[in-house]
């Protein structure tokens, strides 16, 4: 049976043990190897974690972990800034795959198709733009694909009565901070349209549980906003990582790409800062130590203990890292030259911004274990 717009092929396949036939309905996908849909057909206890934007940078590391702790992962993508040799690399890695599905997250009759097709315990939701420059070049398209994606995603989800969302949402709803660390209850504003679509987002779903109240139903909304600080590095075996086809936004690429040469200096935005050394402060996290706080954040969310509502979490290491102080981590654990020069601030730069993040320890079991030694090396080997 071909379903319509879905990339697996479900048969029926037919194996005879000992005269006793056993039958199961299997998806065969095209691309992976079809053992672990077998295993679908046969046992179908597995929960399924459907992963929008799952082939992109934090995405496909997260793939990893969910697989990695024995569940059934679904990728919804449409590889606008990621390519499906991630996920083939994801199958690599584990020696387990995932379901691709090549499509837009704002498209309704996928989206509805998704969810009465499968049983989905629960949703990742990191599908969207993300680059602060561009989203005030064209506003619009990030509200689109931002909101929008949401809006479609959470209708569906709650036609099909599956309520567990864990959200990709930034630090940058935190806007220019007036006291550090950052802890969940401090005020929220947006300095640039890509962050107010977040924070919109954020709102979005603060209302849902509201709803829930009103119609006193019995399967209320459960949702994680993951406020993620500054992910760098990537997975340990250089396989997969940060691409950035443009020139790099952030720090990390801007450092790799000049040390690899094809750049010919990192330019560092400011050095007047009230900070350790004047440039600018941020808490880097390792994106493993991000992709394993979904899986707390998923794990939560199925327990018993689970989140009422909407809960907040920052996922940050709670240390602040200077740009001078990077560079030189960089530079001596790799044993590579980073030539740079200090120039002028970056507008809409913060001196200083990294998390408390207590609440993610408390409540989720989770805190960042990896080192600043393991954000350079990694981020140098994927390079
Ligand atoms: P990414 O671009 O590598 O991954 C996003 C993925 O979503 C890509 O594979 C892209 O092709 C896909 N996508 C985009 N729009 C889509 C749509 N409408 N339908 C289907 N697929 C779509 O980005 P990332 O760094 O992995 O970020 C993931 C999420 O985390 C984003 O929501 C981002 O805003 C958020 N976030 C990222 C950072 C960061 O520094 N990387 C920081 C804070 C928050
Ligand atoms: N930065 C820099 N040179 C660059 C890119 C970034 O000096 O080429 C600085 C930037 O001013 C900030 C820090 O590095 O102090 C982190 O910037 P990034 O864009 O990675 O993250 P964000 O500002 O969004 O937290």
């Amino acid at each position: 049976i071909k379903s319509r717009r879905i990339m697996p092929y479900k048969v029926i396949l037919s194996i005879s043990i000992n005269h006793h036939v056993y039958c199961a309905l299997v998806d065969i996908n095209d691309y992976f190897p079809a053992y672990r849909h077998i295993l679908k057909g046969f046992n179908m206890h597995s929960p399924t974690i459907l992963v929008t934007g799952g082939a992109g940078y934090i995405g496909s590391h997260t793939c990893i972990e969910l697989l990695n702790a024995g569940f059934y992962v679904l990728v919804i993508d449409n590889l606008q800034n990621s390519s499906e040799e991630s996920l083939k690399r994801v199958a690599d890695i584990t020696g387990k795959s995932v379901t691709f599905i090549k499509g837009d997250v704002r498209d309704k009759e996928l989206m509805k198709e998704i969810f009465s097709e499968n049983k989905i315990a629960a949703t990742i939701h990191f599908a969207g733009l993300k680059a602060v420059g561009e989203s005030c070049a064209m506003p619009l398209e990030y509200y689109d694909n931002n909101i929008n994606s949401t809006l479609v995603l959470c209708q569906a989800m709650e036609k099909a009565g599956s309520k567990n969302l864990v959200f990709s949402s930034s630090a940058t709803v935190y806007g220019d901070p007036e006291t550090l660390p950052l802890t969940e209850n401090m005020p929220l504003s947006a300095t640039n349209p890509y962050g107010r679509s977040k924070l919109i987002i954020e709102e979005m779903l603060r209302d849902l549980p509201e709803s829930d109240k009103l119609k006193k139903t019995d399967n209320p909304w459960s949702v994680a906003l993951l406020r993620y600080f500054n992910p760098v590095g990537a997975h340990e075996s250089g396989s997969i990582g940060e691409d950035p086809s443009d020139i790099p936004n952030n720090l990390m690429p801007f450092i790799t790409q000049t040390a690899v040469g094809r750049r010919t200096e990192l330019s560092i935005f400011g050095s007047d800062y009230d900070t350790v050394d004047g440039t600018g402060v941020r808490d880097y996290i390792h994106v493993v130590d991000l992709a394993r706080g979904h899986l707390k954040a998923v794990q939560k969310l199925l327990s018993k203990e689970s989140i009422e509502g909407v809960q907040a979490y920052n996922l940050g290491t709670g240390n602040g890292i200077s740009v001078l102080e990077m560079v030189k981590a960089f530079a001596e654990v790799n044993n590579v030259k980073v030539p740079y020069k200090l120039v002028e601030r970056r507008p809409g730069d913060v001196a200083a911004c990294y998390a408390d993040a207590t609440r993610a320890k408390m409540e989720l079991d989770w805190e960042a274990g990896m080192s600043l030694d393991d954000m350079v090396r990694d981020s140098w080997n994927w390079q």
